[in-house]
């Protein structure tokens, strides 16, 4: 195997859209640090959020490292090119030291029949009957199963590899992180499938820490989870029993871990997460983004005056574009229009009104989670405002700030490692 950078058991992928909440979200791990649960800090960011909100790698990093230098962090961090493909990878290259090797639209994709046979070949191992620790039933797969799973993965893992080649001759393969994500696709992949797919990882070479899986359910964005909280408990666990398995026949990284992609706001999976993490003593990586973004809103509208008013006015312009900007987001979000309250209504609001609406509380009879969604797919209104929204969020820099670390440490490290 390659040499890599090592990425600490526990890590926070943290998205800050608009890069003024580094110093907010740092305090986050700094607290749940205090308590023993010791987040290692990553800032992600998609080429795709660049390309909305016009902004340039360069500005993740530079905004990551005046965070750890404000706060005085002395533990890794790192910046994480996030989704990024052969031809978005490049802009990326001298800023980030993680990179999250998306290669979601070759799943499905016929390999060359030649390299499907050889990957058959060289792993009998995969079929047949899979005793793997900690799963009560072992797998049983035959050769026209796994022919099928590989045709199916074979040509992403493949692309993968290459694109981890890429950076590798760029960068020094023992300077940065990889990911492999394949949670942007329509169907989950099954523990056996996940198997498989390590071992066409393997075969590549790839020092993959951290791999995001399509699980079970519905992960919309900044809501909780929808879906069969059971059968995802299942899964998670039998992802991590495949997982040490993997590491010890393929010797893969002993750091690789799963990495959980909309993994804000998703509050009934965080008690079974702990619960699985617990029994394999595994480490994860959670995956969070536009949850800041909406903490900014929260704590523009919780100041009132000219907070508030910049807050409705984002409301009223996300309103007036809903199919637009719904239409990229619609396979992660499910906002019920009809929930959904008028723009004139929204003027008349109180900060509270406003605040209550947005806040992930599922217990406040006034959360609106079809508000929230469409708000949280609505940054680039914020992102038109330019300098007035920025300036409104120095402004505001204490009340804002106080709602983002809030949110990161109370609602998503506490759940997750301290199980409170
Ligand atoms: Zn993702």
């Amino acid at each position: 195997m390659n040499t890599f950078l090592p990425l600490g058991k526990y890590s926070f992928g943290m998205g800050d859209r608009f890069a003024h909440q580094g110093k907010a979200q740092l305090q986050a791990c700094i607290l749940a640090t205090k308590l023993g649960a010791n987040f290692i800090p990553v800032w992600n960011k998609s080429n795709r959020e660049h390309t909305f909100i016009g902004t340039e790698p360069a500005s993740t990093r530079g905004a990551a490292d005046a965070a750890v230098k404000a706060l005085g962090w002395t533990q890794p961090y790192h910046v994480d090119a996030d989704h990024i493909r052969l031809e978005t990878v490049d802009k990326f290259i001298p800023h980030s030291d993680f990179f999250t090797i998306d290669v979601a639209d070759s799943i499905g994709k016929a390999p060359p029949a030649a390299s499907l046979a050889a990957f058959v070949t060289r792993h009998p191992e995969l079929i047949g009957t899979i005793a793997i620790p900690h799963i009560d039933q072992p797998f049983h797969t035959t050769r026209e199963y796994v022919e099928n799973i590989a045709g199916k993965f074979l040509l992403a893992v493949q692309e993968a590899g290459v694109i981890y080649r890429h950076i590798a001759q760029a960068k020094g393969a023992a300077n940065f992180i990889t990911e492999v994500s394949m949670d942007e696709t329509d169907s989950p992949q099954t523990p056996p499938e996940l198997l498989i797919i390590l071992a066409a990882i393997a075969d590549e070479q790839i020092p993959i820490q951290t791999i995001a899986p399509k699980f079970t359910g519905r992960f919309n964005k900044g809501v909780d989870y929808v879906g069969d909280v059971k059968q995802f408990e299942k899964e998670f666990t039998e992802d991590l029993a495949v997982i040490g398995f993997a590491i010890k026949k393929y010797g893969l990284p002993a750091s690789l871990k799963l990495s959980v992609h909309s993994g804000s706001d998703k509050f009934s999976i965080y008690a079974p997460m702990r619960r699985a993490l617990q029994q394999f003593d595994a480490g994860v990586h959670i995956k969070t983004a536009g949850t800041t973004w909406l903490e900014e809103l929260i704590g523009l509208a919780e100041a009132g005056g000219d907070g508030l008013e910049i807050a409705k006015e984002i409301y009223a312009y996300a309103m007036e574009h809903v199919d637009e900007f719904c239409a990229p987001y619609a396979s992660v979000i499910d906002i019920d229009k009809a929930k959904l309250p008028s723009a004139a209504a929204v003027n008349g609001w109180t900060s509270a009104q406003f605040v209550n609406a947005l806040r992930h509380d599922q217990k406040n009879p006034e959360y609106n989670p079809s508000f929230r969604q469409l708000l949280h797919v609505s940054f680039k209104v914020a992102a038109k405002k330019g300098e007035r929204y920025l300036n409104a969020l120095k402004k505001h820099e204490v009340i804002v700030g106080r709602n983002v670390t809030e949110n990161l440490f109370v609602r998503h490290m506490k759940p997750l490692l301290l199980g409170q």
